[in-house]
């Protein structure tokens, strides 16, 4: 018995100092989106070559029920849909990617969301469907010997419901068909919504790594509690909070990890650096060394890169000076 105690205490303190010890994970927020177009292929491909160890890919369904990749339910902040379907818009204003069929889709030209980025009026992009940008990354890392992960999330799913398209089973079968099943997979599932992801775990039956998200948005503060973390843990294996939350609540890190939950905030962008910061590498180095989180989500993932390749050296130099 006692040696099983000692047993129980090494290997605890073998797991703690390794994941003590371990980088933050670096993902790539809808790809390298703060050189390209946010979810292009050319984005993704940006990601992967820049070193990020997820690429994200929000998702939404078509009319002929695919998953294509695409941060808004609706197509005009990132593609010029206003100049082709000019009247296919509904009485909102908005122009809803599920009333458009894949082929129409692919006629659009995705373009940059934001000023002084990419210049929105060059090149030529489109929007890629969710197995596209998978077959793409696996490509990457088949030929670049990697082994980056992917991290969907699923958008509106309650609207798509409401439209007569549920979106959980169909993405869980995609995911398998692509080999990501089980505890293990090299993917990360994200939501806003809980129900979704209760019903991936409980319902479904599925033990792929899911993160429940959370905006800054007052309806989702229960989950911020140490009642709703340890609700969240039954169900998810990690929180993506919005940054501004861990400033506001500096022990959100630790009381997630109380409860075996990973954090993953969003986001950082170089051209958008957070007060009281005076660049992204002072920001990213708060979060990731002070604040401790296990991952985080870029615009810009090289940033991230140089500063965990600057951290290491820092810890080498200061192992030869002791
Ligand atoms: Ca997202």
């Amino acid at each position: 018995m006692l040696l099983r105690n000692i047993l129980c205490t090494v290997i605890l303190g073998l797991v703690m100092t390794t994941s003590a010890l371990a980088d933050p994970v670096i993902i790539a927020h809808r790809g390298a989106s703060g050189y390209l177009p946010e979810h292009t292929l050319e984005a993704y491909t940006l990601a992967h070559a820049l070193g990020a160890d997820y690429i994200e890919q929000d998702v939404v369904l078509t009319k002929d029920g695919h998953f294509i990749c695409l941060h808004d339910i609706h197509l005009e902040s990132t593609t010029n849909v206003e100049e082709v379907f000019p009247d296919r818009a509904r009485e909102d204003g908005n122009w809803y990617a599920i009333d458009f069929t894949l082929a129409e889709i692919k006629t659009l030209q995705a373009h940059e969301r934001l000023d002084k980025r990419f210049p929105k009026d060059k090149s030529d992009f489109e929007v890629p469907t969710f197995r596209e940008a998978v077959e793409l990354i696996q490509g990457l890392n088949a030929s670049r010997g990697k082994d980056v992960g992917i991290y969907p999330e699923l958008k509106g799913p309650a609207f798509h419901e409401k439209e007569g398209q549920p979106v959980e089973e169909k993405l869980l079968a995609i995911l398998a068909e692509y080999g990501y099943e089980g505890p293990d997979a090299n993917v990360f599932v994200q939501c806003f919504e809980t129900p979704p992801l209760l019903r991936i775990r409980k319902e479904l039956n599925s033990e792929l790594p899911l993160i429940q998200l959370i905006s800054g948005n007052k309806i989702q503060a229960p989950l911020l509690t140490d009642d709703g973390l340890k609700n969240v843990a039954t169900y998810a294996n990690g929180i993506g909070p919005d940054k501004m939350l861990l400033k506001k609540y500096p022990d959100l890190v630790q009381r997630a990890h109380d409860n075996g939950l990973e954090v993953h905030p969003y986001t950082i962008r170089r051209d958008a650096v957070a007060k009281p910061y005076k660049n992204t590498q002072s920001e990213i180095k708060s979060y990731f060394y002070q604040l401790k989180v296990d991952g985080m989500f870029f615009d810009f993932p090289d940033d991230a890169v140089r500063v965990i390749r600057q951290h290491a050296q820092d810890a080498k130099k200061e192992e030869k000076s002791e």
